[in-house]
């Protein structure tokens, strides 16, 4: 546990967060705000405009003008390559700077929000040189005819964005879209706008025209909801909730959308007799509780092999109370405050479910010495059956179900038994079992013995109910274009 009695605000907070649209800061039409809280005092620290069906209206007409007058979507690869290096640049010299005002809107750990902040810029340095280096299908029947693509952006792309680790995320979508010249209308998530509001002012450093990129705040009802409604939008880039993506699904249906979706989880790490348990503890405790559990690819269900599962929960469960809560300023802590009550109260809900579902050997609600702010103790529950909610539903914070099992076909239907399917986490020495079972389970991404980390190039999406369509390299770049084919008879 940190010190709690300090109230860390960062300096030069803005004293309001506006829309930024056709260039330029503005408030909305009518003029109203909403109230953005502190994670660590849920004191409200800042208001910012409130969107509805006209800002957005505005910020589309400006994000259209600009791709069908401006000059970003004629602009050759290299160019637009270049003023994203730029935006590279920028968000790496403030990497500190973000991280500090990430950490104080989301409750995030400073250390964890600042390597956040890194991956914010190398998203960018990444799509910047793919654009470049990009080719495409050509094809020649000799004597006969030639074949070939003309890779063309597509127009106003919508983009909507959660609050878990925002600006990075949002990076995640503005880099591809920007860098194959669409122009963008972003509208990020309610409970943690601050962030957001800094990319107007990146953007003008590193040289972007007005009007391709606008961003409008506001709730996802109203503000993301006209973006979503928009006829002169034609792709929709979503993260959230699946049940959110459900609905935007069915609203962009009039319209036939493009959609990229990124939805929920509720990931296995499974972990075989013959692992190396010492990394399967490390690991698993890193993949659910880093980031204070609020994290897509969270490995929230462990299965455990029986014949160890006794020494696993044992060490696991004096491991997870080791991890350090505490303030998200300080260096030292491992979790932070959630991001908002409303999340808060969802989360210790789960818990108080949890009770009569599980055993309870570790955590289990608010932390001691920590009287205010959204504060959750790492909590373990063990013999966890597969009917449990909390084995079956995404809680989305720093708590853990452990379930036991007796053979490989257990693990896997145990893995499998789920609506979600987006990571797999399998720990085994036995390469041939790995392979097999990375095979069958339905997940969109799987570590094998590793955690986390993965290459830009290949694909980032989910199976089932965690979302539709993937995004990583070429495939963020199919996403935002189209791919006309030009035949020629010889
Ligand atoms: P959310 O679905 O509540 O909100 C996401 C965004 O959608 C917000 O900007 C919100 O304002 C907007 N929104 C809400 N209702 C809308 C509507 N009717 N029309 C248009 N926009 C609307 O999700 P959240 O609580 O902000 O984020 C947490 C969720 O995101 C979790 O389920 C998590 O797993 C998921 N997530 C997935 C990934 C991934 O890559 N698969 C990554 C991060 C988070």
């Amino acid at each position: 546990m940190t010190d709690q009695t300090t109230r860390h605000l960062p300096a030069g907070l803005p004293d309001r967060i506006q829309h930024y649209i056709g260039g330029k800061l503005v408030d909305s039409v009518d003029g109203d705000t909403f109230d953005v809280l502190e994670p660590v005092t849920n004191e409200v620290y800042v208001r910012a405009a409130a969107g509805k069906a006209a800002d957005v209206a505005l910020a589309v007409a400006a994000a259209r003008e600009a791709f069908v007058n401006g000059p970003w979507p004629r602009m050759l690869p290299r160019e637009r390559s270049r003023v994203l290096h730029r935006i590279a640049d920028i968000v790496e010299s403030r990497d500190a700077r973000l991280a500090e005002l990430e950490s104080f809107d989301s409750g995030l750990p400073i250390t964890q929000a600042l390597g956040q902040a890194r991956r914010a810029a190398e998203n960018f340095r990444f799509f910047a040189d793919l654009v470049v280096a990009q080719s495409d299908d050509t094809f020649k029947v000799p004597g006969r005819q030639i074949n070939y693509v003309n890779r063309k952006p597509i127009g106003v792309a919508g983009l909507i964005t959660p609050w878990n680790t925002p600006f990075m995320l949002e990076s995640w979508k503005l880099g591809p879209a920007l860098a194959t010249g669409n122009t963008v209308v972003l509208k990020p998530a309610e409970f943690t706008p601050l962030s957001a509001s800094l990319w107007a002012g990146i953007f003008e450093e590193a040289g972007l025209p007005d009007g391709v990129f606008n961003l409008v705040n506001g709730l996802g009802e109203d503000a993301g909801d006209a973006l979503v409604k928009h006829p002169d939008v034609p792709l929709i880039s979503f993260t959230g909730e699946s049940s959110t993506g459900q609905l935007i699904f069915a609203n962009a249906a009039p319209y036939l959308k493009g959609l990229s979706m990124e939805l929920g989880g509720k990931s296995p790490a499974v972990v075989f007799a013959d692992a190396d348990l010492e990394a399967a503890i490390d690991a698993t405790i890193f993949g659910v509780f880093s980031l204070n559990g609020e994290r897509c690819t969270a490995g929230s269900r462990i299965l455990v092999e029986r014949s160890v599962y006794d020494e696993f929960v044992e060490r696991y469960a004096e491991r997870a109370e080791r991890v350090v809560v505490g303030d998200p300023q300080d260096p030292r802590t491992e979790v932070g405050a959630l991001v908002h009550p409303e999340h808060y109260e969802k989360v210790v809900s789960y818990i108080e479910i949890g009770r009569s579902e599980g055993r309870l050997v570790a955590g289990g609600g608010r932390p001691e010495g920590f009287e205010a702010g959204n504060y959750v103790a790492p909590t373990v529950f063990a013999d966890v059956p597969p009917s449990a909610r909390i084995f079956q539903e995404e809680i989305f914070g720093p708590v853990v179900a452990i379930t036991p099992f007796d053979t490989e076909e257990e693990a896997l239907a145990l893995a499998n038994g789920v609506r979600y399917g987006l990571a797999a986490y399998v720990w085994t020495n036995d390469l041939k079992r790995a392979h097999n079972f990375a095979q069958s389970v339905e997940a969109g991404m799987v570590w094998l013995n590793s955690n986390n980390v993965r290459d830009l190039r290949t694909p980032f999406g989910g199976v089932k109910a965690s979302g539709l369509g993937h995004e990583g390299g070429y495939r963020s770049i199919d996403f935002y274009t189209d791919q006309q084919a030009v035949h020629i008879t010889l």
